[in-house]
C-alpha cells in the first residue's frame, strides 16, 4: 500500500465489509487464501532474503532457519490441520437437560489488527497474520518502519494476493499506529515494547476488545556448579549472538559459580573467536539510535571479539566478564551483541535480583542437578523454560509461547 494515499479507516472498513462477507471465510476459502499465500512466499523467497538482507544485514542462513522456514512451516501445518480444529468440540449435556446435545464451536473475532516489531519483521509480521487469517479473521498489519525493505516486501505481497477485504498492510511509523488504534478492532496483537505495548492494551480496553501483547524482558541464563562449562559457552554463545543480539528471548545475562567464572568467560570467548572470526556472520544493529544506545552499555573493561564498523552499523560481539547488577547493561533490556557475566556465591540473593528484574520470557537452567534446576524453574516465574540449552523452547511449535 502506497503510504502517503493511504487512509487506515477505508482500510478497516473495506476489512469490516470482507468479514461480514461468511462466503469469503469458509473453512476452504481460507485454506485456499493460505495456499495462495504460500505460492506468493515460495515464489518471492530472494526478494524476502534481500529485503532481510538490507534492514538487517541477515547472513541467508539466519534469514531462512528464523523468518522463511518458520513461516512456512507455520502456514504448512495449519493448512494441513485446520479442518481438524476447526471443528465443533462435543460437551456432555446433563441429564436434566436430555434429550440434549452440547458444542463449543470456534469463531473469529472479526477484524484484527497486527503490529510487529522489527527484529525478526517478517516472523513476527507474517506469523499472527496467519494464525488470524486462518481463523476466518480479516487483517490489518502494520509492520515495524525500522525495517522498511521488508515492510515494503509485505505490502507488495498483500498486494498480490489481492484480497484487500481480507488483508492489508499499512506502512508508515508510530503516528500511523496511533491512528489505528482510534480504530475499533475486534483483536489486538502486538509484539514489542512494554512502553508501546501499554498503548496497545489500553486502546483494547476502550474498545473492549481483546489483545495478546508480545513484550521483552531480560531473561537470564543461570548455571550452577556443575554445569559442564565448554558445552554451556557454546550453547549460549550460539544462540545469543544470533540476529547480533536481538532477539527477545536471547540470553540477556548469564549468572555464573564464582568457582567457574574464570573457565566460563575463557570458553565464551574461545566459542565468540571461532563463531566470528569477522562480521560478515553477524547481523547488523538495527538503527543509529540503537547503535548508540548500546555503545553507552559497553564499560572500558569489556572483552570486544573483533572490529566495530560504525558506518556498517555493526557493532562487535562483546563480553563484560566482571558484571555487577548496578552497571548500565543491567538496567533493562540489552537487545543487542553484549552479554555481561555475573559471579555469584549466594544463590538466594541472586534469585532475589533476578526476580527484580520483572517476569522474563524465557529463563535458561545450566545443571546436571534436576532437582537443582526445577527448585529454581518454580521459585521464578518466566514465559517459558529450556534446561541445559537456549532458545529451543520458542523454536517448539508443538509448545506455547508467550510471557508469563
Ligand atoms: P516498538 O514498540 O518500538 O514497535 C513495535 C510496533 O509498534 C512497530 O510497528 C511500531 O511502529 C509500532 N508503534 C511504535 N510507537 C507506536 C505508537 N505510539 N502507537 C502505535 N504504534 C506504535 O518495539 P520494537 O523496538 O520494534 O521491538 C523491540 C521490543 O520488542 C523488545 O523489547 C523485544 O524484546 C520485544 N519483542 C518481543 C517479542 C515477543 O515475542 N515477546 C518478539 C520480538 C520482540
Amino acid at each position: 500500500m502506497n503510504k502517503d494515499n493511504y487512509d487506515p479507516r477505508k482500510g478497516f472498513e473495506a476489512l469490516r465489509r470482507g468479514f461480514e462477507n461468511r462466503e469469503g471465510r469458509t473453512l476452504e476459502a481460507r485454506v485456499a487464501l493460505l495456499e495462495a499465500l504460500d505460492r506468493i512466499l515460495t515464489k518471492r523467497e530472494q526478494d524476502l532474503e534481500s529485503a532481510l538482507r538490507r534492514d538487517l544485514g541477515k547472513p541467508p542462513i539466519e534469514s531462512y532457519l528464523s523468518e522463511t522456514y518458520f513461516v512456512r512451516n507455520e502456514l504448512r501445518l495449519i493448512c494441513k490441520n485446520l479442518a481438524r480444529w476447526s471443528k465443533p468440540k462435543r460437551r456432555r449435556s446433563p441429564f436434566f437437560f436430555q434429550p440434549a446435545s452440547s458444542w463449543v464451536s470456534r469463531e473469529p473475532f472479526g477484524v484484527s489488527l497486527v503490529a510487529a516489531p522489527w527484529n525478526y519483521p517478517f516472523q513476527l509480521s507474517m506469523s499472527p497474520v496467519i494464525g488470524s487469517l486462518a481463523a476466518g479473521n480479516s487483517v490489518m498489519l502494520k509492520p515495524s518502519e525500522l525495517a522498511p525493505a521488508t515492510a515494503n516486501f509485505l505490502a507488495e505481497v498483500a498486494h498480490e494476493l489481492d484480497s484487500p477485504e481480507r488483508f492489508q498492510v499499512v506502512l508508515g511509523g508510530p503516528e500511523v499506529g496511533s491512528a489505528c488504534l482510534e480504530l475499533p478492532f475486534d483483536h489486538f496483537f502486538y509484539t514489542g515494547s512494554e512502553r508501546v505495548g501499554r498503548l496497545y492494551g489500553e486502546a483494547a480496553a476502550r474498545h473492549l476488545s481483546p489483545s495478546v501483547l508480545e513484550l521483552g524482558g531480560k531473561c537470564p541464563a543461570i548455571l550452577h556448579h556443575d554445569a559442564p562449562v565448554a558445552e554451556t559457552a557454546k550453547r549460549i554463545v550460539r544462540q545469543k549472538f544470533f540476529n547480533a543480539g536481538q532477539t527477545c528471548m536471547a540470553p540477556d545475562y548469564v549468572v555464573v559459580p564464582e568457582q567457574l567464572h574464570e573457565s566460563f568467560v575463557n570458553k565464551l570467548t574461545d566459542h565468540l573467536r571461532e563463531s566470528y572470526p569477522d562480521l560478515t556472520d553477524l547481523g547488523r544493529i538495527v538503527s543509529h539510535e540503537h547503535y548508540t544506545r548500546l555503545e553507552t552499555l559497553i564499560e572500558e573493561e569489556a572483552k570486544s571479539i573483533g572490529q566495530d564498523e560504525p558506518e556498517g552499523l555493526q557493532l562487535a560481539p562483546r563480553l563484560l566478564p566482571n558484571a555487577g547488577w548496578d552497571i548500565p547493561a543491567m538496567q533493562g533490556e540489552i537487545f543487542g551483541p553484549i552479554l555481561p557475566v555475573i559471579s555469584y556465591t549466594d544463590l538466594s540473593d541472586t534469585i532475589a535480583r533476578v526476580k527484580s528484574h520483572g517476569s522474563p520470557l524465557a529463563l535458561y537452567l545450566f545443571s546436571r542437578d534436576r532437582a537443582w534446576a526445577e527448585g529454581i524453574a518454580a521459585e521464578v516465574p518466566s514465559g517459558g523454560i529450556c534446561f541445559n540449552d537456549v532458545m529451543k523452547q520458542g523454536i517448539n511449535l508443538d509448545l506455547p509461547f508467550g510471557g508469563v
